[in-house]
């Protein structure tokens, strides 16, 4: 029976931290599938590892808001919605602020988006960040490119409604000097995330095509330290990386500094590796990684590991794309996630919510996958296999429903000077 979520049962409960333990306070008014599912929930979350405090508040993950906290609860409003409810929000929104980097990445995911007009303005990101956490978005994520070369990336952080939303940032970590840091902290950044080759200085420089880059990230983490900042890895994996020994390298070097969580990525044959498909997991490598990462997320010793290969599993939480996430190109064009080429229409031209529904309702996007789209060759072959090589990216999906049915795809594909937009009949 779906229970009734009214505003006020939904504003009544309460989230108190308690000898290091999550529980409900006070007797929430919440109908008893919803208030039992909710026990249940913040009993999982009281096995989980913490990550660290933010403001007093418990993280076990940085894509999950802590809690208690204003963002914390609002995501435990909406996962209840998407529960019982069956709604779609987007409880995270990647928006890539910029694609100018100071590095030249072998795998980069985001080159192929590069336009030859400028990213959005301050103007135009507030606005849209504002739209995002109206929409539901309780993690709004900075990426690039590099978001520490926009000068208004305090201004942006600032923008974001911290009693509805926490603030993630991605960063290659070179700029992370101690004024930055400190005034990524005084805008309210809940934690970053620097992106790590290897774990191996030359390997790493060599890899981001930056010599100097991973002396710096060493500095650099302890400037983030000092100004109170949760730090993590962003790492991937190739079935040759895991097996040249990168995941345990990197796990023993986030140790010795300290670090808070450590997040593993895929490999995806996308952006730069468009078409090596050769670089995509085998189920025994997949399955080689999730019982490395297990043994390293039940070792207190280590950071917290969020490993793909755990978390978009079908025994775990699936594919995010167009479910509870959306990526957001430097020019306002929303993709289900980041790895995925195929835009459903630009923000700025439509608003967030009017793309978000589109997505959302898409025959291939409406249900829950059960893994990770872009590792399915299956989904890969309807969809992504169907670009053209060299084609401006993100795709327009009209683009790819037409190449689907046999059509010339060349008009539908042209872009326009805001973003990619979409040719719909
Ligand atoms: S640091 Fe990130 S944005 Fe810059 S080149 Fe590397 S992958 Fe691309
Ligand atoms: S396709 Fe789904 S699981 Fe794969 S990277 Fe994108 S959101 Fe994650």
């Amino acid at each position: 029976m779906i229970p009734t979520l009214d505003p006020e049962s939904l504003a009544a409960f309460e989230v108190a931290l308690e000898d290091g333990r999550l529980a409900l306070r006070p007797e929430p008014r919440l109908p008893a599938d919803a208030r039992c599912y909710l026990e249940r929930h913040l009993e999982r979350l009281n096995h989980f590892k913490t990550v660290g405090f933010f403001r007093g508040a418990r993280s076990v993950s940085f894509f999950d808001p802590p809690l208690p906290s204003g963002p914390g609860k609002r995501g435990l409003i909406d996962r209840l919605e998407r529960v019982f409810l069956k709604a779609r929000k987007p409880a995270a929104a990647t928006l890539a602020v910029t694609y100018a980097c100071q590095a030249d990445c072998v795998h980069c995911s985001c080159q192929p988006n590069i336009r030859r007009w400028p990213p959005l303005s301050t103007e135009q990101w507030k606005g849209i960040i504002r739209e995002t956490v109206d929409l539901g978005t309780t993690n709004v994520i900075f990426t690039g490119g590099e978001p520490l070369l926009r000068p208004d990336i305090f201004e942006l952080t600032a923008c974001v409604d911290k009693e509805r939303a926490t603030c993630l940032m991605f960063t290659n970590g070179e700029r992370l000097t101690p004024d930055a840091c400190t005034r990524l902290r005084d805008a309210g950044l809940y934690a970053l995330f620097i992106s790590l080759d290897s774990p191996d200085e030359k390997i790493h420089d060599e890899r981001r095509r930056r010599p100097g880059l991973y002396q710096a990230i060493m500095r650099n983490i302890e400037n983030a330290k000092r100004a109170g900042l949760m730090v993590g890895f962003s790492i991937y994996l190739t079935g040759e990386k895991f097996r040249d020994g990168e995941l345990a390298g990197f796990m023993d070097l986030g140790k010795k500094l300290g670090i808070n969580e450590i997040v593993q990525f895929d490999a995806i044959p996308t952006g730069r590796l468009a078409g090596q498909k050769d670089i995509l997991l085998t189920p025994e490598e997949r399955e080689a990684i999730r019982k490395e990462a297990l043994r390293y997320y039940r070792d207190p010793a280590y950071p917290s590991l969020t490993a793909q290969a755990l978390v978009n599993s079908p025994d775990s939480m699936g594919c995010f794309g167009a479910y509870n996430q959306f990526y957001m190109t430097a020019y306002g064009d929303m993709c289900p996630c980041d790895f995925t080429p195929i835009a459903f229409g630009n923000a700025v031209e439509e608003g967030v919510r009017a793309v978000w529904e589109r997505m959302t309702h898409h025959p291939l996007w409406c249900k829950r996958h059960k893994d990770c789209r872009m590792q399915n060759q299956k989904f890969r072959s309807c969809t992504v296999d169907l670009i053209p090589p060299g084609a401006q990216l993100p795709y327009p999906i009209a683009a790819i429903e037409a190449a689907a049915q046999g059509a010339v795809v060349t008009d539908l594909a042209r872009n326009s000077p805001v973003g990619a937009k979409q040719a719909r009949s």
